[in-house]
């Protein structure tokens, strides 16, 4: 079988490099790890903290995949392929379409209730009364058979039960599923972005010996201290007269992320992007008439920014709301 969704990764690689990952604000040592496995055409495993920018990553990996025409089919079949019983019984009513790249993503949430139906398909039961059970009309194909031509997102992989693990061993051993009552197996050219929460390898749910050994693990982490503020005066559109106020600014903003990351009590904290946010609204403190501190302004961009992104854990969220969580340490705060 040609892989063509590898073979479109591997040359995507080539041609962009490391500005194919330019949306990620990481370090360019785990930008080469994640280019290096897309290249040789090996499924992703990204495991990384709530904010790390899992799904951004998978996504924008996604949207730089060149545009597609399809037949139109529900198992995407190219123009004049044929290759699924709904283009071979002529059943296609919709015609050809082309997808962008951004289409050309398939999302699945890992969730212990997903159920192999959900994935692979079912019979749709009113088409099955009107054509019959094995009538390819009758049947409704799940995500991962439309996942064929698309790159595969799996987030939170850990959480499937054992059962749809070992669907997932099918797809990536054999590229390709088979779908029961139709006696055949169809295609899935595909490429598994999938991924996990570290401080889930204990409890919630287990991914399996044998999938992990299908899949090349990358470790996401938040850019050290030092990092992040030199992302943030790189990134960000300075004023003119940027000097020592706009270093400490930056490196409070930084500070108080890493805190709020450090938190027991938060369960996501604060992306790259929640502390440039920040950063720019403190900027833009700083030039409303009457602010002159910097304390004052970083304190104001971190509690705009902040208190709609954090979320606490459940077992805190009766007692504190986020604004209120995100106040109490902003009033602790010793610059
Ligand atoms: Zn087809």
């Amino acid at each position: 079988m040609t892989s063509g969704l590898r073979d479109e990764l591997a040359e995507l690689v080539a041609v962009r490099g490391l500005s194919l990952l330019d949306a990620w604000l990481g370090p360019v040592e785990t930008k080469l790890e994640i280019l290096a496995v897309l290249a040789a055409g090996r499924n992703l495993l990204l495991e990384g903290p709530v904010g790390s920018g899992k799904t951004l990553l998978g996504e924008s990996i996604a949207a730089a995949l060149p545009p597609i025409r399809l037949a139109g089919c529900h198992f995407n079949c190219l123009p004049g392929e044929a290759a699924c019983p709904q283009c071979r019984a002529g059943l296609v009513a919709s015609g050809e379409l082309e997808l962008s790249g951004t289409a050309r993503f398939v999302r699945v949430q890992g969730s212990p209730d997903l159920f192999p139906e959900d994935l692979v398909g079912d019979v749709d039961p009113a088409a099955a009364l009107a054509h019959g059970a094995l009538d390819p009309r009758a049947f409704r194909p799940g995500r991962l058979v439309r996942a064929h031509r698309k790159l595969c997102f799996v987030d939170e992989v850990n959480r499937l039960s054992e059962r749809l693990q070992n669907l997932f061993l099918e797809l990536l051993a054999e590229r390709a599923l088979t779908i029961g009552g139709y006696e055949a197996r169809f295609p899935v050219d595909t490429v598994v972005v999938a991924t996990m929460n570290p401080d889930e390898y204990v409890g919630v749910g287990r991914l399996s010996e044998a999938l992990r050994d299908r899949f090349e693990r990358v470790r996401l982490d938040y850019p050290t201290p030092a990092d992040e503020v030199s992302i943030l005066l790189t990134r960000t559109a300075l004023p003119a007269d940027a000097g020592d106020d706009t270093r400490h600014l930056a490196e409070a903003v930084v500070e108080f992320a890493n805190q709020l990351r450090a938190e027991p009590e938060v369960e996501a904290g604060p992306s790259v992007r929640a502390t440039m946010a920040s950063f720019e609204l403190a900027l833009a403190w700083l030039r409303l008439d009457g602010v002159t501190d910097w304390r004052q302004a970083a304190v104001a961009g971190l509690r705009v920014a902040m208190r709609g992104r954090l979320s606490l854990r459940p077992t805190h969220r009766l007692a504190s709301r986020p604004e209120d969580f995100v106040e109490d340490a902003l009033a602790g705060l010793s610059w």
